[in-house]
């Protein structure tokens, strides 16, 4: 075998991984605004045929119940994945339920560039999508926003969605009451019951780890957004089969809502438009009055912030 050491630049690329960027750092780098107009970008070129990027690959532990994927994409100068773990039976101990690393590599050499904290990253890409699908879909005049859940994905959609619309009135539910009076006491929204949070609400916001439907769309106003966040993957659900009908729904990858959402496979719900194709405007507004952003998170979002993040680091 032939020795590494008269080929020393072979060791070179290593020094560009100097960069680790941790959770507290991409936490101080992360600018909400830039984020939701960087993930605007983002999923313009992925409808756009311009990211490479294969459905996640899953694994999964039976006990405890946990799931760790792989997240890659090709996108413009840069190459990445994430490695995310999910266990939800981390709740209430001292780790997130969420944990995640991604690392970012250039596309026009392949040199390593960094590694980066990517659950600071996963929390605030989701709710920028959120807040791009509420800009895009919701009522100019949306003065309700119903919060389900009060986790963290409930704190990061708070404060994004009320960078596209001004809510006179914040309401919150959550399966946990001691939990949803610490989210309201936070940040001033109004604790409800399930039925009474959802009724008469112009945005909701669905945002647990349930795995049983529990939003009925018996419920809902006929006019109504929602950002269904929480379900992701075949075992889940939190909105029920009446309330995907007759909606507009629309999804970050087609290919992967087909695979990964148990809400729009079991209902038969039809993908109207991917986000992308309605941010570039390559696809009308929908007609309905009852809208569906379902949410499952994909890669090029997370690759696309890490490099905002990253490039922030060096400036
Ligand atoms: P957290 O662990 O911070 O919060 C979880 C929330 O889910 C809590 O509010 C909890 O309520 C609630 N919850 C747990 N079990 C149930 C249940 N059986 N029924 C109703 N509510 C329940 O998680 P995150 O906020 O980080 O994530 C929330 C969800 O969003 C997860 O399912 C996650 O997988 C998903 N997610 C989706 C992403 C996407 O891109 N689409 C990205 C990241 C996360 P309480 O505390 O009151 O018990």
């Amino acid at each position: 075998m032939e020795d590494i050491a008269v080929r020393p630049h072979l060791l070179h690329p290593c020094e560009h991984i100097a960069m680790h960027l941790t959770a507290e750092e991409v936490e101080k780098l992360l600018d909400l605004d830039e984020l939701i107009a960087e993930m605007r970008d983002a999923l313009i070129a992925l409808s756009a045929g311009k990211v490479i990027q294969p459905v996640r690959s899953v694994l999964t532990t039976e006990e405890p119940p946990g799931w760790f994927a792989l997240m890659p994409a090709i996108h413009g100068d840069v190459m990445g994945a994430k490695l995310v773990t999910v266990f939800p039976r981390n709740a209430g101990t001292a780790l997130h339920t969420h944990q995640a690393l991604i690392v970012l590599f250039s596309a026009r050499t392949g040199e390593p560039l960094a590694t980066l904290d990517g659950r600071v990253i996963t929390a605030w890409r989701t709710a920028a999508v959120s807040a791009l699908a509420t800009h895009a879909l919701a009522q100019p005049d949306a003065r309700v926003l119903t919060i389900l859940g009060s986790g963290v994905q409930a704190r990061t959609h708070f404060a994004a969605l009320r960078k596209v619309r001004e809510f006179a009135e914040v309401r919150v539910w959550s399966r946990t009451p001691e939990n949803a009076a610490r989210f309201a006491r936070e940040t001033g929204a109004k604790i409800m019951d399930l039925e009474e949070a959802v009724r008469g609400a112009d945005v909701i916001c669905s945002v647990t780890h349930a795995s049983e439907a529990f939003l009925r769309g018996a419920w809902l106003k006929e006019r109504v957004h929602v950002n269904a966040v929480g379900a992701v993957g075949m075992q889940a659900r939190e909105l029920d089969v009446e309330a995907m009908c007759g909606a507009a729904v629309v999804v970050e990858q087609r290919e992967a809502a087909k695979r990964e959402s148990a809400e729009i496979v079991h209902s038969g719900a039809l993908i109207y438009a991917e986000l992308g194709e309605l941010l570039a405007q390559t696809k009308a507004k929908p007609p309905q009055r009852k809208t569906i952003y379902k949410s499952l998170g994909v890669a090029v979002e997370d690759v696309a912030a890490a490099r905002m993040v990253w490039r922030k680091s060096i400036s």
